[in-house]
């Protein structure tokens, strides 16, 4: 089959695929101490492909990042059954057939607490011990109104609650640099970011940016606020802007404008013709990355979070820009 040949062997993670010994799975944050050696460590995230040439695709750089050692790479959680269940069905394939340490998303969006509960079962089932618990947003138009389900959650904080209850997981969460799009203020933001790390969350990796100063804020805000829950990691979450299209989708995604500095760097890149300058504006969404990258690093953040659209290429740029390149695969503890 394609699939299977696309996706190659490689030493599974756990002994046995079929009964994961999952004691042996490291948390997240056991991982990022595992991979800070001589560099800060990375991690890369993945969205369930669409279909069978997207899934060909994901694989690819599965194993391109894989051969990098990341600290982790994380499968987003879509709208929709089907996709559901091709992510809990793929982020498990990732669990038992790669080297790699999946941690899946998980939302509350059109859940019963009885359905979560039973995703989560079928991700333990799988080996996964990481989830990311979202809320997620209402389908269709993410600014929407939320409404919860009748039998669901209000807040990812109680889903937080629900997913460590059901046994030894470990839970991270989102954080927002520039506050989430729902938060009347900053205070507000940090204080709920707070209580969900307070609700049992290890960490939190942060919607993307493209002003390094929104993240260093966020880590002050926090710290001020709380010191015990500001000392979590916050992994910071980077795309490399690779076409004017790709701006669109990163405004999506943040849920505002990107900074006039940054748009314009790409605008000059793109040139004043008929059709947009493609790889002038590739190489300066690369320099980008890197420069942030850099700062990032050097402002001492915990690991680089990668979005990846499940692309190697502009995510591998940017890494080997940085110093990162194949490496030997970090000593297990
Ligand atoms: C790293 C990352 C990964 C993501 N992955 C996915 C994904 O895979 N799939 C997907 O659909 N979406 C994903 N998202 C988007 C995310 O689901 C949305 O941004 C969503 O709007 C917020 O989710 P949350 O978990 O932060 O919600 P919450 O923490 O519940 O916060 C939602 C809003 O409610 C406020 N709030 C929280 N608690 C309270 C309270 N007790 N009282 C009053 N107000 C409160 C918060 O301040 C915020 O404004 C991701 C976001 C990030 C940053």
């Amino acid at each position: 089959m394609t699939f299977d040949n696309a996706r190659g062997r490689s030493t599974p993670y756990r002994p046995s695929p079929t009964s994961p010994n999952v004691s042996a799975t490291p948390s997240v944050v056991q991982s990022l101490q595992l991979h800070s050696g001589s560099a800060v460590p990375f991690s890369v995230e993945f969205s369930p492909p669409r279909d069978a040439a997207g899934e060909e695709r994901l694989w690819r750089a599965v194993r391109t990042f894989e051969r990098m050692h990341p600290a982790f790479i994380s499968m987003t959680y879509g709208a929709g059954g089907t996709t559901r269940d091709h992510t809990v069905r793929i982020t498990g394939e990732l669990a038992e057939e790669t080297t790699l340490l999946p941690v899946a998303h998980l939302t509350a969006v059109e859940h019963s607490v009885a359905e979560l509960r039973s995703i989560v079962g079928a991700y333990a089932d799988s080996g996964i011990r990481n989830i990311l618990v979202l809320r997620g947003d209402p389908p269709g138009d993410p600014l929407g109104e939320w409404h919860k389900h009748p039998d669901g959650v209000e807040y990812a904080e109680e889903l937080v609650r629900i997913v460590r209850d059901l046994g030894d997981f470990h839970v991270g969460v989102a954080s927002f640099p520039q506050g989430h799009h729902r938060s009347p203020d900053l205070d507000h933001d940090t204080a709920h970011l707070a209580a969900k790390l307070r609700a049992g969350a290890e960490y939190s990796i942060t919607q993307m940016f493209f002003d390094v100063e929104h993240y260093l804020r966020l880590r002050d805000r926090l710290v001020a606020f709380d010191s015990v829950e500001g000392a979590k990691p916050i992994i910071p979450e980077l795309m490399p802007i690779t076409s004017l299209r790709t701006v669109k989708r990163a405004e999506e995604l943040c849920g505002r404008p990107l900074p006039q500095a940054v748009l314009d760097r790409l605008h000059r890149a793109a040139g004043n013709g008929a059709e947009e300058d493609r790889a002038a504006v590739r190489e300066v969404g690369i320099q980008i990355a890197t420069e942030m990258g850099q700062r990032l690093i050097d402002e001492g953040a915990p690991c680089l979070h990668f979005i990846t659209l499940n692309f190697a290429k502009a995510t591998s740029e940017v890494l080997t820009n940085l110093g990162y390149g194949v490496t030997a695969a970090p000593v297990s503890a």
